[in-house]
């Protein structure tokens, strides 16, 4: 199903979504791009950048309570759980780098056994795609690991911008859900407007990326060296501050602890919040014996999660190429130009 939404027709449309749940959109705030709820009324340009914030927290929130406890003596403790229910979003303006995110999250947390809080943000929340048609960022590399700069994958809705309207191409159900929610808004798309988002979309792939070309070769040489003295060497200037898989669309660790809010009756809520693989104390044991001591040994862990080990579980990178571990690197540790490096042979 695909039509065309005239640009002036963009604001009617969120709207009418924000009759039924929270609508968000890229905001440029300050200095950065990130999604922010769309305030009624309020004006949504769809010519951002990628956001900081990979769209992953709609699904997998940074923090988020699992259940209550109160325990009292002489009593059978209370667990209460949270509420499942998820109010529904929609949110505008995922590029598609965050989309083919949303297919590897799906595997982490519904493959075999099903996250109930994962799932129930999966339901309620509609992606709506904003296809690539610019320069992208001097880090996007989407091309190098399967993706396209208009790819479909894990979108509900992808738009493609035509000029001073837009391609509205419905993917699932939830996506043909929120286009007929304001149909009267919508025209039958054309041939010509067929062909014209044909021609953005090979344009697209034409803009500058960065490139790995040749996969295959990365995966047998991050397999041959796993024990090569190049790691340390890699991260000697690491400074552990995990801004690469915190900003990550696709890094799922995360960590549960109990945060007390009384002793007596002793109350608190079970939360789990993201949890980062470069920082030293995240493979700490409770003997003191930490399997991945230094950074060298961190940083292996994270290229080889991205470009080995989920390519052999799951048979696709766990790596859109979003760029953004490259850019907000503050010491310009370099996902491609690890990769480059084995693809050339230096490591052997
Ligand atoms: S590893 Fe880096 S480039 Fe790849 S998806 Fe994560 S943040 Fe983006
Ligand atoms: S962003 Fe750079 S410095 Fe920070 S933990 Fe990641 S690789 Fe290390």
């Amino acid at each position: 199903m695909d039509a065309i939404l005239q640009k002036e027709s963009l604001g009617r449309w969120i709207a009418k979504l924000q009759e039924r749940g929270e609508v968000y959109a890229p905001e440029f705030v300050e200095d950065a791009w990130e999604f922010t709820k769309v305030e009624r009324g309020a004006s949504v340009e769809l010519d951002h950048t990628n956001t900081v914030l990979p769209a992953k927290g709609f699904v997998f929130p940074q923090r988020e309570v699992l259940y209550r406890f109160r325990i009292e003596n002489g009593k059978t403790p209370e667990l209460t759980d949270t509420e499942l229910s998820v109010k529904p979003m929609v949110v505008f303006g995922v590029r598609p780098c965050d989309g083919r995110a949303t297919v590897r999250n799906d595997r982490v947390f519904t493959c075999g056994v099903s996250d109930p809080y994962y799932q129930a943000r999966r339901d309620s929340v509609v992606f709506i795609g904003l296809a690539c048609n610019a320069p992208p960022s001097p880090n996007c590399f989407c091309v190098a690991v399967g993706g396209s700069p208009c790819s479909e994958d894990g979108l509900d809705v992808l738009m493609t911008d035509l000029d001073g309207r837009y391609h509205v191409k419905a993917l699932t159900d939830k996506g043909r859900d929120v286009v007929n929610a304001a149909s009267d808004l919508f025209q039958a798309a054309t041939a010509a407007d067929r062909n014209e988002v044909s021609n953005a979309q090979v344009a697209a792939l034409e803009y500058p990326q960065r490139s790995i070309s040749a996969m295959d070769l990365v995966v047998a040489a991050l397999k041959r060296n796993f024990e090569s003295p190049l790691w340390d060497q890699l991260a000697r200037t690491c400074i552990g501050c995990g801004a690469c898989t915190y900003l990550c669309p696709t890094c799922h660790c995360f960590d549960i602890n109990d945060e007390v809010t009384s002793k007596s009756p002793l109350t608190g809520a079970r939360v789990r919040t993201w949890d980062n693989c470069q920082f030293p104390d995240f493979t700490m044991h409770s003997s003191g014996h930490n399997p991945r001591e230094d950074t060298g040994a961190r940083l292996r862990q994270r290229i080889c999660h991205k470009l080995l080990y989920f390519v052999e579980t799951h048979n696709m990178q766990q790596c859109t190429g979003c760029g953004r571990c490259i850019t907000h690197c503050p010491v310009g540790i370099d996902i491609v130009r690890i990769a480059n490096v084995m693809e050339e042979g230096v490591w052997q």
